[in-house]
């Protein structure tokens, strides 16, 4: 593992540096972020989004003959944590930017490719990602959308859930079934969907936070060209594995978790208990956990650097940040004593209820993007070498 960085790395972080400097007005970080504010954050994001595209940060990983700047594993990690340190928010077309795009550029026909990747790094296009289904999460092989070819075009037809972001979406990327004989894992599409189109239903979901970020697609009769299937029509659960590839964690969630503990310390004192033994002790091994993560996370960076692929070791990242955020937070609430049970929008909440926002978004991070249970398996069945469990 290399803990250190290069010159030119470090070059590099003050180019991210100054850029953020320049670029990135002082209202827009989010700090001591307060419950959900919807309109306000749809609109940053956007804008945020543009600037970031004109700067040319959002190809940066891309190789060169693509157009983009061919940073290494490590620059890229750079540039995250930089990003996370200057509280930059986030961009609205996040799922499209980080896991569409680079697998149009692998899995796509030149026409998508011309299509589409410029429209959604620069934001005119966002995509919402249509995998889950009411019965079909974890296993998401179960999956029942059908999509039949009628008169030159696909006809979709069935149900999606917990769609991030589907009520502002302008497409969708989306599994559904096109033959219905194959076993589960063959005979699934990739698709692109237009969600403004009759036969496209959205309706959302109202969460705990107060939000609604995601929402259920009802699809009835919905059209796709033959020219928006990614790959061939049985092609969708390979594609689908190239998205999983790029949902990944690294140095820019390190960086968060320690900027987080240090605002739990500055709470802890602000509330008058920084001396006390128990509260201590939650904040230090807070502390050590946001450390060991980040030599997690170099670790990682290092097999990257040496071009080895992420492998199932990247459960074990998901596992530990989703787990060590749920811990910060619960020690958060536990640091504001009964003021922590208020509800974030609440006059009286501490820190415009930031913490209880917080621990609220924290119980979903054990579940998307793979729960913590299916984590665990993976963690035990392909990098432990134990029996399948039944
Ligand atoms: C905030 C958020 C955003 C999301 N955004 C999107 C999105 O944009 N697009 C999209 O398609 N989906 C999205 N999802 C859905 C997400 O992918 C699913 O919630 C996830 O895959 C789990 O599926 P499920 O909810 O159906 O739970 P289930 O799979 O039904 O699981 C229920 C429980 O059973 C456990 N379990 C299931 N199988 C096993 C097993 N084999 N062994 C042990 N335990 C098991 C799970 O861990 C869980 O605790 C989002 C979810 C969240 C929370």
């Amino acid at each position: 593992m290399d803990l250190g960085f290069t010159r030119d790395e470090e070059f590099f972080r003050q180019e991210v540096r100054a850029w953020l400097e320049a670029n990135l007005p002082p209202a827009w970080r989010q700090e001591g972020k307060g419950g959900y504010r919807e309109e306000e954050d749809t609109e940053l994001q956007r804008e945020w989004q543009r600037k970031l595209y004109e700067g040319g940060w959002l190809k940066l990983g891309w190789p060169k003959q693509a157009g983009g700047r061919g940073a290494t594993p490590v620059m890229q990690a750079i540039y995250q944590e930089e990003m996370a340190r200057a509280g930059a928010p986030g961009i609205l077309g996040r799922l499209g930017v980080t896991l569409l795009a680079p697998t149009l550029l692998a899995h796509g026909s030149d026409w998508q490719k011309d299509t589409y990747i410029e429209k959604i790094l620069s934001g005119e296009l966002i995509f919402c990602q249509g995998f889950s289904e009411p019965d079909a999460g974890s296993d998401l092989a179960g999956l029942r959308t059908r999509a039949e070819r009628r008169d030159g075009k696909w006809v979709l037809s069935g149900q999606k859930t917990w769609s991030s972001g589907a009520h502002y979406s302008d497409k969708s990327f989306l599994l559904a079934r096109t033959d219905a004989s194959a076993e589960p894992h063959r005979g699934i599409g990739f698709f692109l969907v237009d969600m403004r189109q009759p036969g496209v239903e959205v309706r959302r979901i109202k969460q705990m936070t107060g939000g609604g970020e995601f929402s259920e697609i009802f699809l009835s009769g919905a059209e796709v060209e033959e020219r928006d299937l990614v790959g061939a029509a049985g092609d969708g659960w390979k594609i689908a594995m190239t998205v999983f590839g790029f949902e990944r964690g690294g140095l820019a969630q390190a960086a968060r978790f320690e900027r987080a503990v240090e605002e739990l310390a500055a709470l802890a004192r602000d509330r008058g208990i920084g001396a006390d033994a128990p509260t201590r002790q939650k904040i230090a091994q807070a502390r050590i956990e946001a450390h060991v993560f980040r030599l997690i996370g170099l670790r990682n960076l290092t097999r990257a650097q040496h071009g080895h692929a992420p492998g199932p070791e990247a459960s074990v990242t998901k596992l530990y940040w989703s787990e060590m955020d749920k811990r910060l937070q619960e020690a958060a609430i536990g640091v504001e004593g009964m003021y922590g049970a208020l509800a974030p929008e609440s006059a009286l909440a501490v820190e415009d209820g930031r913490w209880q926002y917080g621990w609220m978004w924290a119980q979903a991070e054990t579940i998307y993007a793979g729960s913590s249970e299916i984590q665990r398996n993976i963690i035990a069945e392909r990098v432990l070498g134990l029996p399948r469990g039944r």
